[in-house]
């Protein structure tokens, strides 16, 4: 990383971040809007140093998209299909553990799907039993936030009975989608019948009253302001104080293809690597943050392992949301090549 000199108007706000002092929301405002790329950069890095050192994190694993028909209807999502409409499929359980079979030293298995009103209940908790049955030792980590309170409507069951139905069956832990931006004037704009972000934290706070880790995650680039992200970030940092059940943060770049939002730009190069860095800054009370390859790219995301990501995911295989995006297949990627990618920016690959 580059030498970087640090402005006096920055001296104050580096100084605290470098002491581990929690930055107040109107300073973190200032550096993630005005700051220079490299001076956050630095930042991150200095905080992704701190927790981990050169170490930097990696999975095996594959993911399952078990259905694309929805009802939600999220404009900036390009990989749902209505009830009916040519496209739509929902995997067999048979056919989830054969594709899992096909997958040599899997080490986890990361489920989501949309929400759709044909599939029962049963479906969902049978499933983890059998991907539990079939492999022991397999990290299931499944349905969103989104999904649990979807699972909470159709069985008439509280989120806790939900929760605990499918721990009982399996489930180590929940992916962090779903939360898109804690914006109300946005959740009207872009994603009106999902859930609230307040609905969203209290589902996630149940799961860790559990014992269930869960992800977090920000979709960002798309009509959100830098004030929103930030909100965002402080919420998700006050939550991990109260709970301590955050495993990972994944910061989520827009993709502006195939969804009702392809006349947007898309975040650029440069706003990713800010919000990466100011990710790692806000919430140095998240173990993890982490460089989602499938989203920004696999030749990004390896700089973003110099931003203040320290997780590279993992292998994935497949992945149906952004492969109906951007049409293009997601190319599995193989633990050799993470490994060498996470070397040469000068950093110990440790596969979890
Ligand atoms: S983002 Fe999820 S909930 Fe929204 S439409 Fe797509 S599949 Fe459905």
């Amino acid at each position: 990383m580059l030498e970087v000199v640090i402005s006096k108007e920055f001296e104050d706000i580096a100084k605290k971040v470098k002491s581990g002092v929690p930055l107040e929301k109107d300073e973190a405002l200032y550096l993630y809007k005005e700051g220079d790329l490299f001076l956050l950069g630095k930042l991150a890095q200095d905080v992704k140093e701190r927790l981990h050192g050169k170490k930097y994190y990696y999975t095996i694993n594959r993911h399952i998209n078990y259905t694309n028909i929805c009802t939600t209807g999220c404009k900036f999502c390009g990989y749902h299909k209505k009830p009916g409409e040519e496209g739509g499929y929902v995997l067999e359980i048979p056919q989830v553990i054969e594709t899992l079979k096909n997958t040599p030293e899997l080490k986890e298995v990361h489920i989501v799907g949309g929400l759709n009103p044909s599939i029962p209940y049963e479906y969902y908790v049978d499933l983890i039993k059998e991907v539990r049955k079939n492999f022991p030792k397999v990290r299931i980590r499944a349905y969103t936030c989104v999904e649990i309170d979807w699972l909470s409507k159709i069985s008439g069951k509280s989120v806790k009975e939900v929760l605990l139905e499918l721990k009982e069956a399996g489930l180590n832990s929940i992916p962090g989608g779903g939360a898109e931006v804690f914006s109300e004037r946005i959740r009207k704009e872009l994603f009106p019948a999902k859930i609230s972000g307040d609905k969203w934290i209290k589902i996630a706070k149940i799961a860790h009253e559990l014992g269930i880790p869960t992800n977090a995650t920000l979709l960002f680039g798309h009509i959100e302001t830098d004030e929103e992200i930030i909100e965002h970030l402080f919420k998700l940092r006050e939550v991990q104080e109260e709970t301590k059940g955050f495993y990972c943060f994944i910061p989520l770049a827009f993709i502006p293809e195939g969804n009702e939002l392809s006349y947007l730009p898309g975040p650029s190069a440069h706003k990713i690597l800010k919000t990466i860095a100011i990710s790692r800054i806000i919430l140095d009370n998240f173990p993890h943050i982490k460089a989602y390859w499938v989203f920004l790219g696999v030749k990004l995301a390896q700089v973003a392992l110099l931003w203040g990501a320290d997780h590279f995911h993992g292998t994935v295989f497949e992945e149906k949301i952004s492969e109906s995006m951007k049409k293009t297949q997601v190319m599995k990627l193989p633990p050799k090549e993470i490994q060498r990618l996470i070397r040469e920016v000068g950093g110990i690959p440790v596969e979890v």
